[in-house]
């Protein structure tokens, strides 16, 4: 955490605040930087080491954009918590939630709550897709970020979202070969998006450097990958459009569908779902009295609408609705973009046929779809094949088999994350 902040050596077991913020992330860090300007104690807990989510992770001491900069800044010169390698797992009564450390378990009570859990990667399943050197565009961001030499290697993208070309210009970057970009979204919607991009300022921008940083890579719509090939590892990726099919060699597929809210601590509350994302009414209040909800975690909106929902969350947290309101038509104007960049992204049918009878679903317990397809409901699809009831808790297969069979995928249990015996011990 940036100096200004505390950055917690946690010696006690319990962490007591006014406003507990879930997530530091974009969101998380406008929530807490708001609450922290009316004189509030705040605490934000992050499962990783460092602040920032998954756009600005690891960059305070160098942010990479101004934007990101400004934040950090911020941060440095309000008086909050950090407790960082905090991953909240349970809630043990209204008000206290439990997180897993590297010292144990520790406490958390507050009196109002801000979920800023933010979103994964989408993945669906195809012959090859559980290959090593198969992995999603932002899991192999996160590897070269912590050292995997990609210099040289040759990299096809695949899937959807603008995720691709935020990972592809990074790896390249880094000296990556990329190859192309196979985006399964038609051309058509592309440009509607490309437009309401160019009525944004500051998208525009982002829009023209990126075309600046990945330039001559080649970019193709209506494309998506239908086969990954290995000898002892990934050698090539098959992929279509319209009636054409090849194969291009590769080092590794970075492949990965849009992005899906983090949903666990949401349930584990009882807030209210729909549609795949926490509900709020206008003030970023859940349907759980003193829990706000703030960034991707309801609904994949991009960095500024994180940021300006965390910013209302926050205040309102703060009891300041006022204030809130007047962020009212700013965020308003980012939901309106969100809405763009979901129909742009959504996934056509044709991606359900990638999917072959013996392919893996399920990849911690090893449910092919012929299994599942024996099955009208994931209840029990679930008890009759252990789908999702691996490590990952549905994480990845859930999302793929909600839209490979409609399924409704919603079966929160604590602990939500596996944690150590220890640490489940310590809640009595
Ligand atoms: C893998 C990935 C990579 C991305 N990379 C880029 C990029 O390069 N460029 C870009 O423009 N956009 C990127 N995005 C999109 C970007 O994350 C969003 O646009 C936006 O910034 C989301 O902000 P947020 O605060 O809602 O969530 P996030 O930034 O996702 O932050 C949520 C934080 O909450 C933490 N968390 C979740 N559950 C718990 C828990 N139970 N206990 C403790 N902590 C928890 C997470 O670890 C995370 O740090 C990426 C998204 C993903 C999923």
């Amino acid at each position: 955490m940036p100096e200004g902040s505390r950055n917690d050596g946690l010696s006690e077991t319990e962490v007591v605040c006014d406003v507990l913020v879930a997530g530091a992330g974009p969101a998380g860090l406008a929530a807490a930087w708001r609450a922290a300007n009316e004189g509030l104690n705040v605490a934000v807990v992050d499962d990783n080491p460092s602040p920032g989510g998954q756009i600005w992770r690891g960059e305070q001491s160098e942010p990479t954009s101004r934007e990101a900069q400004v934040w950090f800044q911020r941060i440095q010169s309000a008086n909050i918590r950090f407790i960082p390698g905090a991953r909240i797992f349970q809630q043990s009564e209204p008000g206290k939630l439990l997180a897993e450390t590297t010292r144990g378990a520790i406490e958390l009570r507050y009196t109002n709550l801000v979920l800023a859990t933010g979103a994964r990667e989408r993945f669906l399943p195809f012959p090859g897709w559980t290959l090593p050197n198969v992995m999603g565009a932002g899991g192999l961001q996160a590897l070269v970020k912590t050292g995997l030499a990609i210099s040289g290697k040759k990299v096809v993208m695949a899937g959807s979202g603008p995720l691709l070309l935020a990972v592809a210009a990074y790896l390249r970057e880094h000296g990556a070969n990329v190859l192309l970009i196979a985006e399964q979204s038609s051309r058509s919607r592309l440009l509607k998006f490309g437009l309401a991009l160019l009525n944004e300022r500051s998208k525009r921008r982002h829009a023209i450097e990126f075309r600046r940083r990945l330039n001559s890579i080649r970019y193709l719509t209506g494309c998506w990958p239908i086969a990954a090939h290995a000898g002892e590892k990934l050698t090539s990726v098959t992929l279509q459009r319209g009636s054409k099919r090849w194969q291009v060699e590769c080092d590794y597929l970075a492949c990965g569908f849009h992005l899906v809210p983090n949903l666990e601590l949401a349930e584990l509350l009882g807030c209210k779902i729909e549609n795949g994302a926490v509900t709020v009414d206008e003030f970023q209040q859940t349907s759980v009295p003193h829990v706000y909800a703030a960034g991707e975690t309801t609904g994949i909106g991009g960095l500024e609408l994180s940021l300006v929902e965390g910013e209302v969350a926050g205040l309102v947290a703060a009891n300041k609705r006022d204030e809130a309101q007047k962020l009212f038509s700013v965020r308003s104007k980012q939901r309106g973009f969100a809405r763009i960049l979901n129909e742009t992204f959504a996934l056509r049918d044709e991606l359900r046929d990638l999917v072959a009878s013996e392919t893996i679903v399920c990849r911690c317990e090893d449910v092919t779809f012929a299994r599942l397809k024996q099955h009208d409901s994931w209840r029990t699809a679930k008890l009759q094949t252990r789908c999702g009831m691996g490590p990952c808790q549905g994480r990845v297969c859930g999302p793929a088999v909600e839209y490979l069979f409609g399924w409704h995928v919603q079966s929160v249990r604590p602990p939500v994350f596996p944690i150590r015996v220890e640490s489940l011990i310590s809640q009595r």
